[in-house]
């Protein structure tokens, strides 16, 4: 999907969000395990209101294990409820499961007490573009699941999907919109791919990308790249292009192509698990 994310369309998408959020009892926050900071959306907790979420740190399979063990730990210590997915793969339906459950006991009560019969929690997906909503939905919509129908309130078309018997998904996700709020996060939502390339340059996002990389994971560069990596920067991406036989026809040094390939291979994990952000100091370059 690419959006223009003008001020207009901010407020068109806030405006479906809100309404969107009237019809559940609780979200599912999909954050990208490798940027938790940067695709997060501050005007999420304002816009619930009372509504619970639960954070779903996506993507770990990409992600350093060991920062993703301290993100989960940093958003239980907000009172949160965490859980660690890759949407790709099946058998994350109990672990939702059990977390909504977990999160919804107290709304059930509620409702109990005030003589209601019980019923599945509502719950939807929401996130910023590419950090998995649909992946997610498809998933937990697999097999065992059912489409529920059109429920009163909900604009036509829209579907409730019953996963297993506690839980009614709306097949629509919430999309939230990208923070905008420095250079740095705009950086590492198009590093990730979050945010559509084009509106940065190639180079700059990989030379910026290789930096974090010499200082967090050189380990990591090193087996994949060889060299020396503690070269400084300009050095080190003229030996990635050395070895990588990334020349152009007079012998010079093809750089778009290495920033390609360093892009390429860092979104999709072929460069190993990478997180770029970690809890407090959020962005670690
Ligand atoms: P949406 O825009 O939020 O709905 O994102 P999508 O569900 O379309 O996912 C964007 C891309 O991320 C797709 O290529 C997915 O296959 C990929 N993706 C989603 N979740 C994961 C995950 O947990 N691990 C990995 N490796 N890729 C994922």
């Amino acid at each position: 999907m690419s959006i223009n994310w003008y001020p207009g369309h901010m407020k068109k998408t806030e405006s479906l969000l809100k309404e969107q959020l009237q019809l559940v009892d609780l979200v599912l926050e999909l954050l990208d395990a490798r940027i938790p900071y940067s695709s997060s959306n501050p005007k999420l907790a304002n816009l619930l209101q009372h509504k619970k979420r639960i954070v779903v740190l996506n993507k770990v399979d990409l992600a350093d294990e060991h920062m993703n063990k301290l993100w989960q730990v940093y958003f239980q210590q907000q009172g949160l409820e965490v859980i660690q997915v890759n949407a790709t793969r099946s058998g994350i339906n109990r672990l939702v499961q059990e977390s909504v459950d977990k999160v919804f006991k107290e709304k059930a009560a509620q409702l109990k007490a005030r003589g209601r019969n019980s019923r599945p929690a509502r719950v939807m997906v929401v996130g910023i573009p590419n950090v998995g909503k649909s992946t997610l939905i498809n998933q937990l919509a697999g097999k065992g699941s059912a489409k529920t129908g059109d429920k009163p309130g909900v604009t036509r078309g829209k579907q409730w999907i019953r996963v297993h018997d506690r839980i009614e998904l709306l097949d629509t996700p919430g999309i939230l919109w990208p923070k905008f709020e420095d250079a740095a996060t705009g950086i590492r939502l198009a590093q990730t791919g979050a945010i559509r390339d084009e509106i940065v340059d190639q180079q700059e996002l990989a030379w910026n990308l290789l930096q974090t990389l010499q200082t967090h994971y050189p380990l990591l560069l090193e087996s994949r790249y060889g060299g020396d990596v503690t070269q400084p920067l300009i050095d080190y991406i003229d030996s990635i292009g050395q070895a990588r036989g990334c020349l152009l026809k007079a012998g010079e040094i093809d750089y778009q192509r290495i920033a390609r390939i360093l892009l390429e291979e860092f979104r999709s994990g072929k460069l190993g698990r990478i997180t770029l952000e970690k809890p407090l100091d959020e962005v670690t370059a």
